[in-house]
């Protein structure tokens, strides 16, 4: 595909404030943007000139988005693989099926990310409360996670197994799904990854991101991670793998643990997402291109932008629930970038919106 020129339309899937943000980096470009979403209220449909209000399975609604879109691509993981191949039929998908179907799923996440040599806490697939207990017996470590192998975020669909007694509580909060059982990691630190596929297979990689988490949500990201050189290259060493093995086209993420093995740090692989991600978000004021246009570009096959950082660093901090009550003090707050979703109601732990600063030092 050559570029697609100004003017053409990038169909977007998911409507929250990823797929906003993403329809506000097209419109900079001159690219439209079709939003479809099965929410009415979506965030995404306040900044978009073309929208669909239906749900993944309307074929109907699916086939008329595909005659009134260039390409497509999606804001979240979790739309339907039959979504995605329905589309495929008539229009480029951006990352197509083969990168979703990995990052889908948390057992061919980790188990991609071994075969290009990458480390992971140790895992097991578990389907029922006898899988568990043979694990258990088997010496499998304690304390482990279990967590739901799909669907799962911000912490949901995950149980901790403290002690072998338990596995029966933490199995009946998987609710019979397919699931996987994994060694707790003693980090020290949490990182993530964003990078980008071009479709010629040009890669570009930001400046490795530290993030702090509250109550299982990112609460603050900062960029570049403390972490030595050596380190940092081979996080990016890493992405570039699972890109080149995926043939991706588009913007995806990695989240690390850091253990700190011996005064050296090591890398453990937790997971992917496959598309802009929370904690790239410092990227719109703090890089020369943000995550957000670099997923236009690599999705209507531009050339990616330069990824540097444009100060010794950059912060997010999300504006979680009520935290966005405070959006008049961050306005008048020389040097605060503020996003606000638009979203209208704050229930506790919604991301209602983030603020982005710049450092004058790199974090120490
Ligand atoms: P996830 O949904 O896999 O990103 O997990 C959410 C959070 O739970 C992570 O950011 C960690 O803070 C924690 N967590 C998940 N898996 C593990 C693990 N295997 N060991 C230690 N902490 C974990």
């Amino acid at each position: 595909m050559t570029a697609l020129p100004p003017g053409s339309t990038i169909g977007i899937l998911g409507g929250g404030q990823l797929g906003r943000m993403l329809a506000l980096a097209a419109a900079r470009l001159g690219l439209k943007s079709h939003i479809y979403a099965p929410e009415a209220d979506s965030p995404a449909f306040d900044v978009t000139p073309l929208s669909t209000v239906a749900a993944y399975d309307d074929e109907a609604a699916l086939a008329a988005f595909a005659k009134s879109v260039d390409v497509a691509t999606y804001e979240f993981e979790n739309i339907p693989a039959a979504t995605i191949e329905f589309l495929s039929r008539r229009i480029p998908v951006r990352p197509g099926p083969k990168a979703l179907a990995t990052a889908q799923d948390r057992i061919n996440e980790k188990q991609l990310a071994r075969e290009l040599g990458a480390m992971t806490a140790a895992f097991a697939k578990i389907d029922s409360l006898g899988d568990l207990e043979r694990a258990l017996d088997a010496g499998f470590a304690i304390p482990s996670v279990l967590k739901t192998r799909r669907f799962g975020y911000d912490g949901k669909g995950q149980a901790k197994i403290l002690k072998r007694e338990d596995a029966a509580a933490a199995w009946d909060a998987m609710r019979g799904q397919p699931s996987i059982l994994e060694a707790f990691v003693n980090f020290r630190a949490e990182v993530s990854i964003i990078a980008a596929r071009g479709e010629d297979g040009d890669f570009r990689a930001f400046d490795v991101t530290e993030n702090e988490h509250r109550n299982h949500i990112l609460h603050r990201s900062v960029a570049p991670a403390r972490l030595a050189p050596d380190v940092s290259d081979e996080a990016i060493a890493i992405a570039r793998k699972i890109g080149e093995q995926l043939d991706y086209v588009g913007v995806f993420a990695i989240e690390f643990f850091v253990v700190n093995d011996n005064d050296r740090d090591r890398l453990f692989v937790n997971e992917m997402a496959p598309r802009v991600h929370n904690s790239g978000h410092w990227t719109i004021d703090g890089a020369l291109t943000s995550q957000f246009e670099q997923h236009i570009r690599a999705v209507a096959g531009w050339p990616l932008g330069a990824p540097d950082l444009k100060a010794a660093g950059a912060e997010m901090v999300n504006l979680i629930g009520d935290d966005i009550l405070d959006w008049p003090k961050i306005a008048a707050e020389t040097g605060a970038f503020l996003h606000h979703y638009g979203k209208k109601e704050a229930r506790p732990g919604r991301k209602m919106g983030h603020v982005n600063r710049l450092l004058a030092e790199p974090p120490r």
